[in-house]
């Protein structure tokens, strides 16, 4: 099955609604799935995680998590280095007690830094939070997003040749994709051109639990500016659609719209209707 999940609380939940009270919403809205936006820091309340596996366990919701954007897996020094560690193994921790598929992970800056060079402080990094998630018996997927600014480490290559590494999927975003290269990546034949090289790297089974997100994207030469909503964007989503029906992709696709549920359940009314 392929989810479509709102990114957050839907805005339309009433009342001051949390977590629990966005799953309920987002359950009686028809939507499956839901990732937590753990961006700015993760909740550290076990019995809280708790209950929301509980409820997600209840509705049948599929979860995933958003870990903390202060992370940067190429930081110089030592104690930043750490601190981004530490934010994901703490973001892997609690989405694993919540019940949740997938933690997406920005990786990391550039800092104008040769790629290769990069990309092996990245692998060091990683295979060190990896021994340390194993030791703590973590087996949630750790999700290197594919990002959209040129100074962000996360070209859709540099993501699925790690995660090929360390046997994890990533977090693919076309969004970011096509912000990144102004504009490429937002055709029928390059999303299957990308399924192609995920599916390279990763085996055709990996395309039956994938970690993806979507949505419209104002972008510059420098790459992504905002999300936007799909019918403001220029984002031919239709078309999206119709590869992920077509290719029968399955796990979850992370709706990142300003306009969340709505657009979450435009793209989940499109494909049912393929
Ligand atoms: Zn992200």
């Amino acid at each position: 099955m392929l989810h479509f999940a709102v990114a957050g609380v839907p805005y339309s939940t009433p009342g001051k609604a949390g977590t629990l009270e966005g799953l309920d919403h987002a359950h009686s809205l028809g939507i499956t799935a839901m990732e937590m936006e753990w961006v700015q820091r993760v909740p550290k309340n076990e019995e809280h995680i708790e209950n929301i596996r509980h409820k997600a366990e209840e509705l049948d919701m599929y979860l995933t998590v958003h870990a903390p954007y202060f992370i940067n897996l190429n930081a110089v020094e030592e104690e930043k280095l750490e601190a981004s560690k530490i934010r994901i193994l703490d973001a892997m921790e609690m989405g694993q007690l919540a019940g949740a598929h997938s933690v997406c992970v920005h990786p990391a800056f550039y800092l104008k830094m040769d790629p290769e060079e990069v990309y092996d402080n990245v692998y060091r990094a990683t295979d060190d939070i990896m021994k340390r998630a194993h030791k703590k018996g973590l087996t949630i997927n750790l999700g290197f997003e594919t990002m959209g600014k040129g100074t962000q480490f996360g070209s859709l290559e540099e993501v699925l040749k790690l995660s090929k590494e360390f046997g994890i999927y990533p977090t693919i975003d076309p969004a970011h994709m096509h912000a990144r290269t102004n504009g490429e990546w937002n055709t029928e034949a390059e999303w299957n051109v990308m399924f192609d090289l995920y599916e390279k790297y990763l085996g055709k089974k990996s395309l039956k639990s994938v970690h993806m997100h979507y949505s419209g994207i104002e972008y510059t030469e420098k790459g992504e500016r905002r999300h936007l909503p799909l019918e403001k964007s220029d984002a031919r989503w239709k078309g999206f659609i119709k590869v992920l029906k077509d290719r029968e992709i399955e796990g979850t696709v992370v709706c990142e719209s300003p306009i969340q549920e709505d657009d979450t359940i435009l793209l989940q009314k499109t494909f049912q209707s393929l």
